[in-house]
């Protein structure tokens, strides 16, 4: 494997590692201790990332660019990375989102629990924890419960250009709002009637400092927690608190959140004041997310074009969430590769779908097996060949890797073979079929195309031939006659005649939504949507792939990567997706 290239988060790292910035950190000595094993001795992890996902919805190629950064320095430098669901949101988090995630992330390569021990974690876990720590807040001056209504502190926040003005409740004695707080967590007041602010400053020029909520009141049932709470903390305090609580050093999160680090760090050195926290403490950095052409990488987005039914649920092929481009036949190792390329930059910037789609081929040319599939099948008969008779023609499963060995495939009288590689009259430079011409069989012998038949609308039907006996592959006479075609073929009484989906792109835009119609309205990401995204036919497929398991991909030559449909595969009878062609052969 080469070397990581670096980038400035690895630079980051680099330097607190040379200057010991988290050294000294223990594994007790911080509350954080209570979800790990408490050694009392320095934590052995030099660092601690972690990929902290919303159980409220499935993964997709945005989500596979930060697991495959933050797991992988965490492997790279010696460090831990913790899984952690980011569940303090009870309204739409779903244990069906669980699962599918971790499943993702393992499948994409990665493991909690490599590390020694497993570093699963669910920051609903620690919600007596933050509640502490708000009490702890008022306590010390730092926050204060203010019973404005929403309309109101909307207005009072001010604006970019407007400072803020203070709430009414902003000087209320600690003792009130402590008791107030209690009341909220006991289920006292209304869901909406008040809420816990943080007392930082109604006038800063970064609105995220202006009081910001950290806990409001809401009767809802929690996937983990049940009913036990009816207050619940803000994303914003509850993140900081989570790392903190867990010993991460390096928070790395995407850009829209560059302008709450400022928060993330008063909250957690006003903890670290009160003793709840011990130095050092984690740091955020902010990395540009993902945008990728011809996709939708939201989760907002996503849940629509599911409910809408545009596509056949969240893992259609056709969907950019992880379990939609396993189902597509993409490799976990392509995803590696592609974060590998694409690198960690601080500028947002869209990324081209083909460098995805490179990388996939990259992985499945070394991987993928080769067979044999044709998609579009016409008729060839060989009128010299014995009729009912059969032999067998050795094709090596993978051109560069003579290890992985060959298999048999069965010639016989009639084949089928690629309705474009005959043609009555040829082109400039058609060096397939056509009258008079000879090509080779590939593995098999070499034919000369006789003549041909059509139907009454004028459709070619079948093409015959007469093959050279003595040209077979792999024999000394192979080579006595040279040939400047060489096509594909499967014997029509041994094919397995197969559904294929070939899959192209969702979006028939690059950028899916962006701009706008010629009268001038707003275009919306669902006016993009490509129609002709699928394309289901019958092909013919050589014998072997009959046996293909779920899951299993190729190489069909000549055509591109295909894989054995997990859903829609009865035994002995798999279907197929089009992972992606051989070439980039995208036009709108
Ligand atoms: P969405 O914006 O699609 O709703 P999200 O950011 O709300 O996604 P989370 O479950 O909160 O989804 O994300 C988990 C982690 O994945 C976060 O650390 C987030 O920064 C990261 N992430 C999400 N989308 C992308 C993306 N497009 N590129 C890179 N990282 C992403
Ligand atoms: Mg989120
Ligand atoms: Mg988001």
């Amino acid at each position: 494997p080469v070397a990581p290239a670096s980038n400035f988060i690895r630079n980051i790292i680099e330097r607190d590692l040379e200057q010991g910035t988290y050294a000294s950190r223990r594994w007790a000595g911080s509350p954080g201790d209570a979800v790990h094993q408490a050694t009392g001795g320095p934590d052995p992890a030099k660092i601690r990332t972690r990929f902290p996902p919303e159980p409220n919805g499935y993964l997709h190629i945005g989500h596979a660019k930060s697991i495959c950064l933050n797991f992988g320095l965490a492997r790279d430098f010696g460090g831990v990375c913790h899984m952690r669901f980011d569940d303090t949101n009870p309204e739409k988090e779903e244990q069906e989102y669980v699962d599918s995630i971790t499943e993702s992330v393992k499948w994409l390569g990665f493991d909690w629990e490599a590390f020694g021990t497993s570093h699963l974690y669910f920051a609903s876990n620690y919600f007596d924890f933050m509640y502490r720590a708000a009490e702890y807040l008022i306590e010390s001056g730092n926050a204060y419960v203010d019973q404005q209504s929403a309309e109101e502190m909307r207005i009072n926040r001010g604006t970019l250009t407007e400072p803020g003005k203070n709430s009414p409740w902003r000087d209320r004695p600690m003792q009130e709002s402590l008791t107030l707080f209690r009341e909220m967590r006991d289920g006292k007041h209304a869901d909406g009637s008040m809420v816990l602010r943080a007392k930082i400053d109604m006038a800063s020029p970064n609105i995220n400092l202006r009081d910001p909520a950290i806990y409001r009141i809401k009767r809802a049932h929690h996937h983990n927690t049940g009913d036990k709470w009816c207050i619940y903390p803000m994303y914003t305090y509850a993140h900081p608190l989570e790392d903190a609580y867990e010993g991460v050093t390096h928070s790395i999160c995407t850009l829209e959140f560059e302008d709450q680090r400022p928060f993330y760090d008063w909250v957690l050195e006003k903890l670290a004041e009160g003793g709840l926290l011990a130095h050092p403490l984690p740091k955020q950095y902010e990395f540009a997310r993902l945008n990728l052409t011809y996709v939708v990488l939201s989760k907002r987005k996503l849940i629509e074009l599911v409910e809408k039914q545009l596509v056949n649920g969240w893992d259609d092929p056709r969907m950019p969430t992880l379990v939609g481009a396993r189902r597509r036949g993409y490799a976990p190792e392509g995803f590696r590769l592609f974060a590998e390329r694409i690198g960690v930059s601080k500028a947002d910037s869209w990324i081209e779908y083909t460098i995805l789609e490179d990388c996939m081929r990259e992985v499945l040319n070394a991987s993928a097996e080769r067979r044999i599939a044709v998609l579009d099948p016409v008729k060839l008969v060989i009128d010299n060949y014995p009729e009912g008779q059969s032999e067998d023609c050795h094709a090596p499963n993978h051109p560069q890797k003579p290890e992985l060995g060959h298999r048999v495939v069965p010639l016989s009288r009639e084949l089928w073979i690629e309705r474009e590689d005959f043609m009555e009259e040829p082109v400039k430079g058609y060096f397939r079929l056509f009258p008079g011409n000879m090509v080779r069989l590939r593995y098999g012998y070499v034919v000369k195309c006789t003549s041909y038949e059509k139907d009454a609308a004028g459709h070619v039907t079948v093409v015959h031939c007469e093959y050279l006996p003595d040209t077979k592959s792999g024999t000394p006479g192979a080579d006595s006659v040279k040939v400047k075609g060489n096509i594909h073929w499967v014997s029509a009484a041994h094919a397995y005649a197969a559904e294929v989906r070939l899959y192209d792109r969702l979006f028939k835009e690059a950028h899916p939504g962006q701009g706008k119609h010629e009268d001038g309205s707003d275009r919306d990401y669902l006016d993009d949507i490509n129609p002709n995204s699928v394309k289901t036919i019958t092909a013919q497929l050589e014998p072997a792939l009959k046996d293909a398991k779920p899951e299993e991909r190729f190489q069909f030559e000549r055509h591109g990567y295909f894989v054995a449909d997990s859903k829609d595969s009865q035994p002995g009878k798999p279907v197929f997706n089009r992972t992606v062609t051989l070439r980039d052969a995208w036009q709108k």
